[in-house]
């Protein structure tokens, strides 16, 4: 069944806006790889008149606009409801809104299952491998949750954060997902970002997957649930030798909004005061100093400067020095 999936590598598209906007930090869970930082992104929940005002701020009606609604945890904002309609009268092409699937307030009884893709968290098959990562009594609760919506009529996709804590487990979710009625799999890889990074420090545990780890474990997996009838995406992450490496700050429109009025272009540099523009008075304002834009333009051949800077121990070289492979933008997927 394999060989009547095709899969591709998704390139950036020059005509298309991604506004990834966080309207709040605070969750009710505490992932052991949570990417926000408080000291860095704040504690700042956005009133609704301000996500009004931001989504007009980076709506553009001559380019395909799409927004994803993230938190902390965005169901928690009892004005999120208000956020996607608002979103969909200005006339974004696609609204997500990523859950730990605990949809708060109600959350789906207050918009309609075409106003929006609801975009559920799992780290694992099962209780066992889902709540070590994300907590006591999640597992049941997001899938429940992910099968009501469903059930109500929600286009429902999963986003699996791969690490070496979940990666033996990945094999089993295609099924899962297929019975549950899910359409869309997204599988990601662990950054060393937010916690992770810090836990990394702490126990010496690298969370990211090796290469031949990641080469030998993703695409079967990714192979086996569009087989299923799944569509999926997850990171390309290592270039092959003919591929072009291209960063996504400098070739594509994606927007990282903070409630603290950070925005980056890059999701990489979030843990830095890097941002290229903040938000004062609703007007995207380009920072002076340091920006994260500097970097974009700077060539090496690891590919990506950012993880070379941030992830050093991700790249391996040959005995003359030359890297053996190049690390693509986090931000190119690949499709199935
Ligand atoms: S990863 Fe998401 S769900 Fe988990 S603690 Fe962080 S914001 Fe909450
Ligand atoms: S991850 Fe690397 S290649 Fe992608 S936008 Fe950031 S710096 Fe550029």
């Amino acid at each position: 069944m394999s060989n009547q999936t095709s899969k591709r590598t998704l390139a950036f598209q020059a005509n298309e806006r991604n506004v990834f906007l966080h309207i709040l930090t605070a969750c009710n869970l505490s992932c052991r790889h949570c990417y926000i930082n408080s000291a860095q992104h704040g504690s700042a929940t956005l009133s609704a008149q301000t996500i009004a005002d931001w989504l007009q701020l980076f709506y553009k009606d001559d380019v395909q606009t799409n927004v994803i609604f993230l938190g902390g945890e965005p169901t928690l904002h009892k004005d999120l409801p208000f956020a996607v309609k608002t979103a969909r009268q200005l006339g974004y092409k696609s609204v997500t809104v990523d859950t730990n699937g605990f949809l708060h307030h109600e959350f789906i009884k207050k918009i309609s299952p075409q106003e929006a893709v609801l975009s559920f968290s799992l780290d694992g098959p099962s209780p066992e491998i889902n709540d070590l990562i994300r907590g006591e009594g999640v597992f049941s609760v997001c899938s429940k949750n992910l099968q009501r919506a469903v059930s109500a009529g929600f286009e429902v996709s999963v986003i699996y954060t791969v690490s070496s804590l979940n990666i033996d487990h990945l094999y089993l979710m295609p099924e899962i997902l297929h019975n549950w009625g899910v359409s869309h799999f997204f599988i990601q890889v662990v950054g060393l970002r937010g916690k992770s990074a810090e836990s990394g420090k702490e126990d010496g545990q690298c969370l990211q997957p090796t290469h031949s780890e990641w080469l030998t474990k993703i695409p079967p997996v990714a192979e086996k649930a569009a087989a299923l009838g799944l569509h999926v995406i997850y990171p390309k992450v290592f270039l092959e030798q003919n591929e072009k490496f291209e960063c996504a700050g400098t070739v594509s429109e994606n927007y990282f909004v903070f409630p603290n009025g950070r925005v980056y272009l890059c999701p990489l540099c979030e843990d830095y005061p890097i941002n290229n523009f903040q938000i004062e008075n609703n007007v995207l304002i380009k920072n002076s100093g340091m920006r994260e834009e500097q970097l974009f333009s700077l060539t090496i051949s690891e590919g990506c400067v950012m993880n070379k800077l941030l992830q050093p121990g991700s790249i391996q070289y040959h005995q003359d020095g030359t890297p053996i492979h190049r690390i693509s933008c986090c931000l190119l997927k690949q499709e199935i």
